[in-house]
C-alpha cells in the first residue's frame, strides 16, 4: 500500500532496508526512531509520511547545507517545502510563515536556534503540526558523543506546541543514548529501527603498539601500498603535523588536516585528497564530515578514537565502493589520560555555578542580558558547559531565552560599495545601498549603524541586515567582523532555592563526567574483548549479525589483544611540588585553587588559565599522562594549608 505512495510521490520502486518499518509506524500515528548509517535513506522516512499525515511536518536540522539539499530534492518532486533561515527577506520570511499557518506547506525546516526566538514561538502556536522530525538526534542526549545543549529542549517544545508525533533520525546511537532519547520523547522501544552497521569488506585490526614504536609501525604499514588512499587519525593537532611530516620525510605524499589550519588550506588539502592527488591525510576528528570518497583503502587510528561511535564513523569512511579495506588501531593505554583531561576540563566547579545563580537572583530586572564569552571568563566555565548550564536553568523554569543579538558589526570593503550593490537588482539593490549609506568608514574599518538602517528602511529587520552582511562576506566582497553576541533571557523565577538548584545542577554535570570517562574505558574494553570485533561493533549499535565469526577482524584471525601502558610514569611523590608550582603562584593571584593547579599540571585549558596565559609556563601539562584525580589528590596534599586558607578568604 505505502509502496504505491512511494512510487507516486518519489518514483522509487522499493524501500531501502528499514524505511518501510519506520514509515508505516508514522502513518499509524505513532512516533519512531530510525538509526541507519549515513547514506541509508533516513530523510525519506519523514518525507513520505509528511505527505500522508494531515498537518505539517516540522524538521529540525543542524546543518544549513543539509537542509538545502533536502529542499531541492522535495521541490523536484513537487512537494511544498521550505526552510526558514536568516538569509530570507522579510517578505519571503512572512510568506513562508503564512503558508505554514494556512496548511499550504507540508514540510518546514529550521535550525534548533530558531526556537530561541520568541516571535517564532508565537508563530508556531498558530500552526497545526503533525510531526516533529529531529535530524542528528543523538545531539539531544547528554550521553551522546556530540551533545548540543539546545537540543535538550526539543521534548519541551514538542509538548509546548502540541505536536503529537516525533521521528528521530541519527546514524549513531548506543543503547544508552537510545533509551535516553526514547524516554525524553516517549517513543516505545519497539518503534526503534536499527539497521545496516555491519560492513563485510572492512578488515578490523587491533595492533597493540608501544608509544615509541608507533611511527615505525605506521611507516611499515603504509609502505605496503604507499599510494593507497589513507586517513591516519590522531588526537592532537600537533600530532597531525608531526605524523604527516614524518611520513613525508619517508617519501609518502602526506598532508596534515586539523582545525588549527587556515580554512583555504584545509579545503585545498581535502579537495586534493578527494581528487586522488594526495595519498595520505594525517588528521584530527575535524576531518571527514560529509566526505564522499569511495576508494579510501585504509583508516589507521594512530591514537585512540574518542568513543566507539567515533570509531565506527571513522572506519566507516573506508571502502564505500565495497572493496576490501583495512582499518587498524595502534593501541596502548598511554593516551587515556589525554582523552580524560578533555572531559575533566568541562565540569564546572561548585563555586562557579553558585556564582551564576546569585548573579541571576540579584539581577533586579525582568530581562537579563549577557555576553557568553565574557560570562565564561567571569565564571571560569568553558563555553559549551556554560551553554549546557543555562539550558539546565531553563529546564528548571528559572530563565527563558528571548533572543540573541550582536552589539557591533564592522567590515572592510574588498569591493567598492557601488560594485557590491550592482550585483543585485530591484529591492535587493536598494536594500544594499541603504546599508552602505548608513555605514561609517573610519581609518581601517567601516562601522554598521544598525539603528540608522532600520529607521530608514522599513522592509527589513535586524536579522536581514545581518544576513545581507554575512552574504557579502561569504562572497568575499567585504571582510566582516562582529563583536560578541548578547543573549537576552527572561527571568521567570528569581526566588528559587539556590542551594537546591546548585546541588542538582552540579549533580547533573558530575553524572555526565562519570559517563564520559566510562565511555573511554568502554572503548578500551571493546578493543581488548575476546570475541569477534565486527560482531561486537554491530551489537553495540543493537544490530545482530548471524555468523559467529566475521573472519575479517584481528580477533577472529589471531585472538584478542592486550592493551598496555608503554610509558613508565614515576610516582607523583618523587616530584617537588613547591618548585614546579612556583611559576604558577607568581601569576595566579585569585586563581590559586587546587582545581586550577591540577588543571595546570594536567594541561587542561580553562578560561582562567587562558587569561593567565598559563600555557606558556614551563610546567603546563607536565602531568598530562597522569590520572587527573591522582594529580588532584597530590596537589591537595601539597598545597600548603595557608595558601588554600588565603585563597578562601579572597
Ligand atoms: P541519510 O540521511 O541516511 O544519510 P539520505 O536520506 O540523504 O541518507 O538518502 C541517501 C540517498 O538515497 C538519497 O539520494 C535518496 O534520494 C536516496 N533514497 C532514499 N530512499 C530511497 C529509496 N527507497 N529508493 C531509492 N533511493 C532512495
Ligand atoms: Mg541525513
Amino acid at each position: 500500500m505505502i509502496e504505491k505512495e512511494l512510487q507516486r510521490y518519489f518514483g522509487f520502486n522499493t524501500f531501502k532496508t528499514g524505511q518501510r518499518e519506520v514509515i508505516s509506524r508514522l502513518v499509524d500515528r505513532q512516533s519512531a526512531v530510525a538509526i541507519f548509517p549515513t547514506g541509508a535513506g533516513k530523510s525519506l522516512c519523514y518525507q513520505l509520511p509528511a505527505m500522508l499525515l494531515p498537518h505539517m511536518t516540522l524538521v529540525v536540522s543542524p546543518l544549513l547545507a543539509l537542509m538545502k539539499d533536502q529542499i531541492d530534492f522535495l521541490s523536484k518532486h513537487n512537494i511544498p517545502a521550505a526552510r526558514l533561515d536568516s538569509t530570507l527577506s522579510k517578505e519571503e520570511h512572512d510568506h513562508i510563515l503564512e503558508r505554514a499557518r494556512n496548511g499550504d506547506l507540508k514540510i518546514l525546516m529550521i535550525a534548533v536556534e530558531r526556537f530561541k526566538n520568541e516571535r517564532f514561538r508565537a508563530q508556531l502556536r498558530r500552526m497545526d503540526i503533525s510531526l516533529l522530525v529531529v535530524d542528528e538526534a543523538h545531539c539531544i542526549s547528554e550521553w551522546g558523543h556530540n551533545f548540543r545543549p539546545d537540543y535538550l529542549k526539543l521534548p519541551v517544545y514538542q509538548k509546548e506546541f502540541g505536536i503529537p508525533q516525533v521521528l528521530l533520525l541519527t546514524a549513531t546511537a548506543t543503547e544508552q543514548v537510545r533509551d535516553d532519547v526514547c524516554g525524553k520523547f516517549q517513543v516505545p522501544k519497539e518503534n526503534v529501527m536499527v539497521t545496516g552497521f555491519y560492513r563485510d569488506n572492512l578488515f578490523l585490526q587491533v595492533s597493540p603498539t608501544p608509544e615509541s614504536e608507533k611511527l615505525g609501525h605506521l611507516r611499515q604499514r603504509i609502505d605496503e601500498a604507499p599510494k593507497a588512499p589513507t586517513i591516519v587519525y590522531v588526537t592532537l593537532q600537533k600530532t597531525a603535523e608531526s605524523v604527516s611530516n614524518f611520513l613525508r620525510d619517508n617519501g609518502i605524499n602526506s598532508f596534515p588536516y586539523h582545525a588549527g589550519m587556515a580554512n583555504e588550506e584545509r579545503e585545498q588539502i581535502q579537495n586534493e585528497f578527494l581528487a586522488g592527488k594526495i595519498d595520505c591525510i594525517a588528521a584530527t576528528i575535524a576531518f571527514g564530515m560529509g566526505i564522499d570518497k569511495k576508494d579510501i583503502r585504509r583508516v589507521i587510528h594512530y591514537d585512540l578514537p574518542k568513543s566507539i561511535e567515533n570509531y565506527s564513523q571513522e572506519i566507516g569512511r573506508s571502502g564505500r565502493d565495497g572493496k576490501q579495506s583495512f582499518c587498524e588501531i595502534l593501541a596502548n593505554r598511554d593516551s587515556i589520560s589525554l582523552l580524560e583531561n578533555f572531559i575533566y576540563g568541562d565540569t564546572p566547579g561548585k563555586e562557579a555555578v553558585d556564582k551564576l545563580l546569585h548573579k541571576i537572583q540579584q539581577h533586579n530586572e525582568p530581562v537579563w542580558e549577557t555576553k557568553l564569552t565574557a560570562l565564561s571568563f567571569e565564571l571560569d566555565i568553558r563555553l559549551l558547559p556554560l551553554k549546557t548550564l543555562l539550558v539546565y536553568l531553563e529546564m528548571e523554569g528559572i530563565i527563558r531565552p528571548k533572543h540573541t543579538r550582536f552589539d557591533e558589526y564592522m567590515f572592510k570593503y574588498q569591493l567598492e560599495p557601488s560594485a557590491i550593490a550592482n550585483k543585485f537588482q530591484g529591492e535587493r539593490r536598494d536594500f544594499s545601498i541603504e546599508i552602505f549609506n548608513n555605514c561609517q568608514t573610519k581609518r581601517v574599518w567601516t562601522y554598521v549603524d544598525m539603528q540608522g538602517i532600520l529607521s530608514g528602511y522599513d522592509r527589513a529587520g535586524r536579522e536581514r541586515v545581518i544576513a545581507a552582511l554575512e552574504y557579502f562576506s561569504e562572497k568575499g566582497w567585504i571582510e566582516l567582523q562582529s563583536k560578541q553576541a548578547i543573549e537576552a533571557y527572561d527571568i521567570l523565577k528569581a526566588d528559587f532555592n539556590a542551594e537546591v538548584v546548585g546541588e542538582k545542577t552540579i549533580g547533573l554535570f558530575e553524572a555526565k563526567e562519570k559517563q564520559e570517562i566510562q565511555r573511554i574505558h568502554n572503548l578500551v574494553n571493546f578493543f581488548e574483548g575476546d570475541s569477534c570485533l565486527s560482531k561486537r561493533l554491530a551489537r553495540y549499535f543493537d544490530e545482530d549479525i548471524e555468523k559467529k565469526h566475521c573472519g575479517h577482524c584481528s580477533c577472529c584471525q589471531s585472538g584478542s589483544a592486550v592493551i598496555q601502558r608503554s610509558i613508565e610514569l614515576p610516582p607523583l611523590s618523587t616530584f617537588s611540588f613547591s618548585e614546579m608550582s612556583r611559576e604558577f603562584f607568581e601569576i595566579a593571584g585569585n586563581y590559586c585553587s587546587v582545581l586550577n593547579i591540577t588543571k595546570f599540571f594536567c594541561g587542561i585549558s580553562s578560561p582562567a588559565l587562558i587569561r593567565l596565559k598559563a600555557k606558556k609556563l614551563e610546567h603546563f601539562g607536565v602531568f598530562e599522562r597522569y590520572t587527573f584525580l591522582d594529580v588532584k589528590i597530590w596537589v591537595g596534599k601539597c598545597l600548603p594549608r595557608t595558601e588554600s586558607m588565603k585563597n578562601k578568604q579572597q
